[in-house]
């Protein structure tokens, strides 16, 4: 599932084949992934103009003349730009056309992944932005502290909580675990000021450096589309050995996600 980093990549990469180019035609093979009326949808975004991409969260937004519609790639979406001529795959579900005889398409083998017409000035206010809580880039170490100080939730299980902060997945969300040293069981409320201070830098940090390694991948998108996967170095999610230590990584599941740690370099300190 991409995370906010992959979905920051997707956003930047877009950014530089799309904007400014007009939407001629839209074509939708599979209703579902449109939120609300295809046909409204449809009709809205004909003869209009992407003019930029904006994020939230996982949430990109497509910033129109007049309309603005936003996209959750959820656990398979993925953008590809290619010739109008090429075959329309099984998994494609949308079809912007645009000039020179391209096309900006949507595929999700899944089919969860969701468009929606949005407000284009309101938008941040309006459902499903407004559930979302502050970026970590965003958010202050008080306000944070007072958030996670009355959550009665594993640490790990907060970070995914989008109310709190969004972007953090569950693959970050086991990393900033492991560079806090702190088992991801360990209950958000027992966290000091101080360790939140920690908490919220770290977290920026495995994020920005998630997004300058997909930004290497900017300028070249092939066959597999623009889903923002790339390699990122982990050190626990899905290891079987601690970078630190060497001792073996443990999975276990806190409230039904696959997370893992260190037990000997994540000791439960609280
Ligand atoms: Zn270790």
């Amino acid at each position: 599932m991409p995370e906010l980093p992959e979905v920051e990549t997707v956003r930047r990469t877009l950014k530089n084949f799309i904007i400014n180019r007009p939407l001629l035609d839209i074509d939708i093979y599979y209703d579902r992934i449109i939120q609300g009326d295809p046909v409204t949808f449809q009709k809205a975004l004909q003869g209009e103009t992407i003019i930029d991409i904006d994020r939230v969260g996982k949430y990109l937004i497509f910033l129109c003349q007049h309309h603005a519609f936003i996209s959750h790639l959820r656990m398979e979406g993925k953008f590809h730009i290619v010739s109008s001529d090429e075959p329309i795959s099984k998994h494609t579900h949308v079809v912007f056309h645009m000039d020179h005889h391209e096309d900006l398409r949507y595929l999700d083998t899944r089919k969860f992944g969701r468009m929606e017409l949005i407000d284009p000035l309101h938008y941040k206010e309006l459902p499903p932005l407004n559930k979302l809580g502050p970026e970590p880039f965003e958010i202050t170490t008080e306000a944070l502290y007072q958030r996670l100080h009355h959550c009665s939730l594993p640490l790990k299980t907060a970070l995914l909580d989008q109310s709190i902060m969004c972007g953090i997945g569950n693959i970050y969300a086991n990393e900033i675990c492991f560079y806090m040293r702190i088992d991801p069981r360990t209950r958000a409320s027992r966290l000091s000021q101080k360790r939140v201070d920690e908490l919220r830098r770290v977290s920026i940090d495995v994020l920005n450096r998630a997004i300058e390694q997909g930004g290497t991948t900017i300028h070249s998108f092939d066959a597999n589309g623009i889903h923002g996967l790339f390699q990122v170095e982990l050190n626990v999610h899905g290891q079987k050995e601690c970078p630190i230590c060497h001792q073996p990584i443990k999975k276990v599941m806190v409230q039904n996600r696959g997370t893992y740690f260190c037990p000997h370099c994540q000791k439960k300190r609280y």
